[in-house]
């Protein structure tokens, strides 16, 4: 999946799930959603003390498995819900609704930025 369509995919599903209003046209509060991000890291690093970790090959596994519907989510929430990984899946899902909500070409900036760091000295000048 290209990274614009993942942009669009988290809006869309956002938008079905009601978090842009009835009508899915109401506006978000920018500061909110940055902080539901942040709140998705806070859950990986807990993830991440209590060891809690998906099977490596997981998540490939279930998303391609013929499994629909209560099925999925009962292996989901056995194998992979609440994992690091998971948490983690959290944080680019809801920046790519951030991304496309604010239509913000984020693909572009990611290069532009990598490309930028390529030319930065040894830890960014920086200690650490
Ligand atoms: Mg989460």
């Amino acid at each position: 999946m290209e990274i614009k369509e993942l942009c669009a995919r988290a809006h869309n599903t956002a938008v079905e799930k009601g978090f842009y209003g009835t009508d899915g046209c109401g506006d978000r509060n920018i500061g909110e959603m940055l902080m539901l991000i942040v709140s998705e890291l806070g859950e990986a690093i807990e993830a991440h003390r209590k060891g809690d970790w998906a099977e490596l090959g997981m998540a490939r596994k279930l998303y391609e498995s013929s499994l629909k519907n209560d099925d999925y989510t009962r292996l989901f929430r056995d194998v992979i819900k609440d994992s690091m990984q998971d948490e983690i899946a959290d944080a680019f899902i809801r920046l790519a609704d951030l991304c496309s909500y604010m239509n913000i070409d984020i693909e572009s900036h990611i290069l532009a930025k990598m490309k930028y760091n390529d030319g930065r000295e040894t830890l960014h000048g920086k200690k650490y």
